[in-house]
C-alpha cells in the first residue's frame, strides 16, 4: 500500500442492543480488512447506555470514535403507546439537531466521505448531501425484509383488504410466499399510525445510494438475486454478511456469564436447548408458565433465559436499566426445585455467543430477531422458531419453511403456544429424523455462512469493492 490516504466515514446506529452492536461489529470488520479507514460513530440515546453495552463500545479498536449524542429525554416522547418502531425512530429524530452539530463539527477536522446509517436511523442520511458524503443504510435484518420493504408501497397501491384475509401467500420479490399475518407488525394494521409510518420509512429507504445488508447469498438467494439484479429499481444492494458479535467477551464476566458455561461445561454435547427471547423480548404470565411445564414435561435439559412476564412482547427492548424485578418469582411453583438437575434457569441476560458456541447447545428456541438468527446460522445450531414481534414472523418463516433448519411451534387461537405443543417442537428438533435433518441443514449453511466471510468470500470482497468506491473519492 502506497501513500493509503486514510478513509473517513460516520456512522448513526440505532436505537436498542440489535441495532448498535451489529452496526458496530461492522465497523470493526470494516477497519479490520482496511486500516486506512477511519470510523467515528455518532449514537443517538434514550436516558443512558446499558452496562452490557459499554463493555463492547471499550473493546473497539482505535480508529474507531464514538460518541454518544445528547440523551433523549424519555418524558419528551409522547406517552400513548407508540410501536416499537416508531419509538426507536422518534428518538434518532429529537437527536437530529445532536447530530447535524456532531457532523458539522467533525466535517470542519476531516472530509467525510460516507454516511452510513441503521435502518431505524434513516433520517439522519436527509444530512449526507449537506457534508457532501454519500448515504448508506445498514439494514440489521433479513434481506427478505429488506425485498419487502421495497415492495411494500406497491402491495399496499394494490390490495385493499387486511393482509392477514388475503386468501393466497404474498410473494415479495425472490422469497419464499409469506402469509398476510407472518408480514411485520407494522403491516397487520393498515388503519394504524404504524402502518403509515412505515409505509413512509420504506418510500424513505430509496434515497439512499446503497444499502449493506447483513445476509448472504446462500442464506437467502432468491431475495439477494431479486435485490442485486439490474434494473430492481432500487438503490445498490451489498450483502456484507453475516456480521455477529466476535472478540469480545459481551457477558461472560457480566451477571450470570460464569454460572452458564460453568453449567454447560458439565452437560453432555449437544444435549442442551437454549431458550432466549432476545435483547427485549417478554412472555405473558400464562405463557411463561405454558414454557416452564413445556421444557419441565420434555424431560430435556435447557438453559433458559427468563425475564420478567409482561403482556406487551417487547417491554424490555428500551429498558435502560439492569431490571430489578426478580423474574425468577413468575414461574410456576415449585418449578426450579423440580428441574434442577435437568435446567438452568438465568435472569434477563447470558452471554448468548458463548453459549451458542459451545458444545453442550444442540438447540436454540429463539424469537428470530434477526442477529440471533444468524449467530444460530454461524455455530450450526438448528432453532425453534417462536417469533414475537417486528418482521421476527418473516424470519420464522424463512429459516422454518424455507431454508428448513428450524420447527415452528402452532400458536393457538388465543395466541399461546401450550405445554404440549412445546413437548412435541422439542422432541422434534432434540430426538426425531426430522431433527437430525434440521441440524444437518443447519450445518451446510454455518459451512456457507464462514466461507461467506472468508479472505475471498462472497462478502469480504463486497465490502472491499465498496470501499474501493470511497477511496476514489478522497
Ligand atoms: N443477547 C445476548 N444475551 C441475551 C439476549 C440477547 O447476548 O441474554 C444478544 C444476542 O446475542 C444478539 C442480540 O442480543 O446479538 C439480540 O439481537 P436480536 O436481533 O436477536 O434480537 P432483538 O434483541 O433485536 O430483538
Amino acid at each position: 500500500l502506497d501513500m493509503e490516504k486514510t478513509i473517513h466515514i460516520a456512522v448513526v446506529p440505532g436505537v436498542g442492543f440489535g441495532h448498535l452492536v451489529p452496526i458496530l461489529q461492522f465497523t470493526k470488520l470494516l477497519v479490520h480488512l482496511h486500516p486506512f479507514i477511519h470510523v467515528t460513530c455518532l449514537i443517538p440515546t434514550l436516558g443512558s447506555p446499558p452496562s452490557a453495552l459499554k463493555t463492547i463500545l471499550q473493546t473497539l479498536p482505535s480508529n474507531i470514535n464514538y460518541t454518544f449524542l445528547l440523551p433523549v429525554d424519555p418524558n419528551d416522547l409522547p406517552q400513548e403507546t407508540l410501536t416499537l418502531e416508531m419509538k426507536s425512530q422518534l428518538i434518532v429524530t429529537l437527536s437530529l439537531p445532536y447530530l447535524h452539530q456532531a457532523l458539522k463539527s467533525l466535517a470542519l477536522r476531516t472530509p467525510l466521505v460516507a454516511l452510513v446509517a441503521d435502518s431505524f436511523a434513516v433520517e439522519a442520511l436527509n444530512f449526507a448531501k449537506d457534508f457532501n458524503m454519500l448515504s448508506y443504510i445498514y439494514f440489521t435484518s433479513a434481506a427478505t425484509t429488506l425485498s419487502f420493504s421495497f415492495y411494500f408501497p406497491k402491495l399496499d397501491e394494490e390490495t385493499s383488504c387486511e393482509y392477514r384475509d388475503l386468501p393466497e401467500p404474498i410473494k415479495i420479490p425472490g422469497c419464499i410466499p409469506l402469509h398476510g399475518s407472518d408480514l411485520l407488525t407494522p403491516a397487520q394494521d393498515r388503519s394504524s399510525q404504524a402502518y403509515k409510518h412505515f409505509l413512509q420509512h420504506s418510500k424513505s429507504l430509496c434515497f439512499a445510494d446503497g444499502v449493506l445488508v447483513n445476509s448472504f447469498l446462500e442464506m437467502e438467494m432468491g431475495p439477494i438475486k431479486a435485490l442485486t439484479e439490474e434494473g430492481s429499481g432500487n438503490p445498490a444492494v451489498y450483502p456484507i454478511g453475516p456480521i455477529i458479535q466476535t472478540g469480545t467477551k459481551s457477558g461472560s464476566d457480566v451477571g450470570n456469564g460464569k454460572e452458564c458455561l460453568t453449567w454447560l461445561d458439565k452437560q453432555k454435547p449437544c444435549s442442551v436447548l437454549y431458550v432466549s427471547f432476545g435483547s427485549g423480548g417478554t412472555l405473558s404470565q400464562e405463557q411463561t408458565v405454558e414454557l416452564a411445564l413445556g421444557l419441565e414435561l420434555s424431560n430435556h435439559r435447557f438453559l433458559w433465559v427468563v425475564r420478567a412476564p409482561n403482556n406487551s412482547a417487547n417491554a424490555a427492548y428500551f429498558s435502560t436499566q439492569d431490571d430489578d424485578v426478580d423474574p425468577l418469582k413468575f414461574l410456576p411453583s415449585g418449578f426450579l426445585e423440580r428441574t434442577k438437575e435437568k435446567g438452568l434457569v438465568i435472569p434477563s441476560w447470558a452471554p448468548q455467543i458463548q453459549i451458542l458456541s459451545h458444545s453442550s447447545v444442540g438447540g436454540f428456541l429463539s424469537h428470530c430477531g434477526w442477529n440471533s438468527c444468524l449467530e444460530s446460522v454461524m455455530h450450526g445450531v438448528p432453532l425453534i422458531t417462536w417469533p414475537l414481534f417486528a418482521e421476527q414472523r418473516m424470519n420464522a418463516a424463512l429459516l422454518s419453511e424455507g431454508l428448513k433448519v428450524g420447527v415452528r411451534p402452532r400458536v393457538n387461537e388465543n395466541g399461546i403456544v401450550e405445554r404440549v405443543e412445546i413437548v412435541k417442537v422439542i422432541k422434534c428438533l432434540m430426538e426425531e429424523e426430522e431433527g437430525r435433518n434440521l441440524c444437518n441443514n443447519m450445518k451446510e449453511l454455518k459451512d456457507a455462512a464462514i466461507n461467506a466471510l472468508k479472505e475471498n468470500g462472497p462478502s469480504t470482497k463486497t465490502i472491499y469493492q465498496l470501499t474501493l468506491k470511497w477511496r476514489n473519492l478522497v
